[in-house]
């Protein structure tokens, strides 16, 4: 019995057997709660490694994830659920985010100092007087907030908006802001804004009220170790994650009665379940259910828009390149958005103290023209920018690189995506049993703290308990800001083994 769940109403049935399919980290989050608390699941996961976005690759020594993936959670029992699953393997990351635009650093958040001292004070004077404009030309027109450009240009002017926000997200997202959706901005930097940053600078930031984290917890031998460790529990408890196991069609043959084929060594293959619970892309899912969707849920489906990765790590033979631990690459001569070095976050990241790596982020869309350089073409490309242009390294200490090409990264918030996901949802609730969850499973730009929470609350609710796990990352404000106003939903809860601070008062005083 899990105790702080004691007294719900509204019990719903338990799962006897519960089918996942994806091995990402929201997948086996949901595999890990039922698994460990006695219930049986089948995890399916069609790579030959579990982690899915939370993937970290070795090569020649080197460790590095897709793009560097940091833990951190507003919920402090998921944090120590987090400390518990990854007892002995954490270290503490100092966070250093910076602006790299025009050829100049920026701190980020922004702060004034910066722009002064880089761009002098005639920009800090258009950037202040296109910020009233916005403040002034909104009260008074009451326009409401659509497009990522409208909700940039209201918090920090079209000025900053033009500095630090338009050329990165267009790299991101591969599309002018004017047709993106708001929705995206106020995950990312709501309560952030011109006025906390005069705020800041004039006062400090009140660290009651709000402020921006300034460490975050990290697995030392890269973020796949997390999804590793729920799939070593998961075996463990009995119950079994398959690899290379593609999830091919899903039969209902009536209320919590699913049948869901997979392809396996080129077989078909079927197991039978009373849930299913889905982390693949949603407009996938959509597509394979049978009895089948109709065309319009097909075509809500097919208009459904994600962008792909190509990551490159490349390795160098100096010890350090900055102190950063991401720097956003604004210009747009730059091929990659984004790039950190991962032994900034564990040293256990690169094969000794004499080497660091970079890796660079490069987004797109597979098939366009960045997803379809060879190797040789992107890497070559990524050098050149990192010498010539940037001057971040000297030639001669570039070691080579490894290049990774990763779909369904990130969701898409066009402008008529809600109305999207609305139509497929309501085809979906047809299925009882069927349950989402996850980022690409529910279209939601989860962060990975986000879809753990959602699959052990979703865990929960399946084995009996009356909880909601797509309130999780529907928060109206920023997210690396702790705030005074947390918790307006259901969270998961999590309670400690008591001899779980001995055993770390312990090992502090063993090192
Ligand atoms: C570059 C980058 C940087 C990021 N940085 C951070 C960060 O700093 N902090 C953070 O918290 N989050 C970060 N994230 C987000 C994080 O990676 C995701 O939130 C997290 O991985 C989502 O987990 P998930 O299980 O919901 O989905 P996924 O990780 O996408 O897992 C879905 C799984 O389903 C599998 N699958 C798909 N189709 C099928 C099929 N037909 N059959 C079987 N299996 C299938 C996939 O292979 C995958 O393993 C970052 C993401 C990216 C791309």
């Amino acid at each position: 019995m899990l105790s702080h769940l004691e007294g719900r109403s509204d019990m719903a049935k338990k799962a006897e057997h519960v089918i996942i399919l994806g091995g990402g980290p929201g997948g086996l989050a949901t595999g890990h709660e039922v698994s460990t608390k006695g219930g049986k699941v089948t995890v399916l996961e069609k790579n030959d490694f579990v982690g899915g976005l939370c993937r970290t690759i070795e090569d020649k020594g080197y460790r590095f994830d897709l793009g560097g993936h940091r833990w951190f959670s507003k919920n402090e029992d998921l944090n120590n659920w987090f400390r518990h699953l990854m007892e002995g393997e954490i270290v503490l990351v100092e966070r250093i985010s910076r602006i790299y635009y025009n050829r100049k650093f920026f701190f980020y958040p922004i702060r004034f100092s910066d722009i002064f001292k880089n761009t002098g004070p005639i920009t800090i004077i258009h950037a202040g007087l296109a910020f009233f404009w916005s403040a002034i030309s909104q009260s008074l027109f009451k326009k409401p907030i659509i497009t990522m450009k409208q909700a940039y240009v209201s918090q920090f002017g079209t000025k900053l908006y033009d500095m630090f926000f338009r050329m990165y997200s267009e790299k991101v997202w591969g599309k002018p802001c004017e047709e993106l959706s708001a929705d995206w901005v106020s995950q990312r930097s709501k309560g952030l804004s011109v006025w906390t940053t005069v705020r800041d600078a004039l006062i400090g930031s009140n660290n009651k009220v709000t402020s921006l984290i300034d460490e975050f917890m990290y697995p030392q031998y890269g973020y796949m170790r997390i999804p590793e460790r729920l799939t070593e529990d998961i075996r463990s408890s009995g119950s079994e994650v398959l690899l290379e196991s593609a999830v091919s069609r899903i039969h209902y043959h009536g209320p919590n009665d699913f049948e869901v084929f997979y392809i396996h060594n080129k077989e078909e293959k079927s197991i039978r379940g009373d849930a299913v619970v889905s982390t693949i892309p949603f407009g996938f899912l959509a597509q394979i259910l049978v009895p089948a969707c109709s065309q319009e849920v097909k075509d809500a489906a097919n208009a459904l828009e994600f962008r792909d990765l190509v990551t490159v790590n490349v390795m160098i033979k100096r010890k350090q390149v900055s102190p950063d631990t991401w720097l956003y690459i604004q210009d747009s001569d730059i091929i990659f958005g984004r790039f950190h070095e991962p032994k900034n976050w564990s040293k256990d990241m690169v094969p000794d103290d004499e080497h660091t790596s970079l890796v660079l982020e490069c987004f797109c869309t597979a098939g366009d023209e960045i997803w379809n350089m060879s190797d040789e073409d992107i890497s070559e490309r990524c050098l050149r920018d990192l010498v010539d242009k940037l001057k971040f390294i000297e030639e001669d200490e570039y070691e080579g690189s490894t290049v990774i090409r990763t779909k369904y990264c990130y969701p898409v918030y066009d402008l008529d995506y809600a109305g999207k996901l609305k139509i497929i949802n309501e085809y979906l609730a047809g299925f009882e049993g069927l349950h989402i969850s996850g980022r690409g499973g529910i279209f939601r730009y989860n962060n990975a703290d986000h879809s753990v929470e959602m699959g052990l609350m979703l865990g929960q609710k399946l084995l009996g308990y009356d909880i909601d796990h797509m309130a999780v990352n529907t928060e109206d404000d920023y997210q690396e800001i702790i705030g005074e106003n947390e918790a307006r939903r259901d969270k998961y809860i999590f309670e400690l083994p008591e001899d779980f601070a001995a055993r770390q008062v312990k090992e502090a005083g063993a090192a």
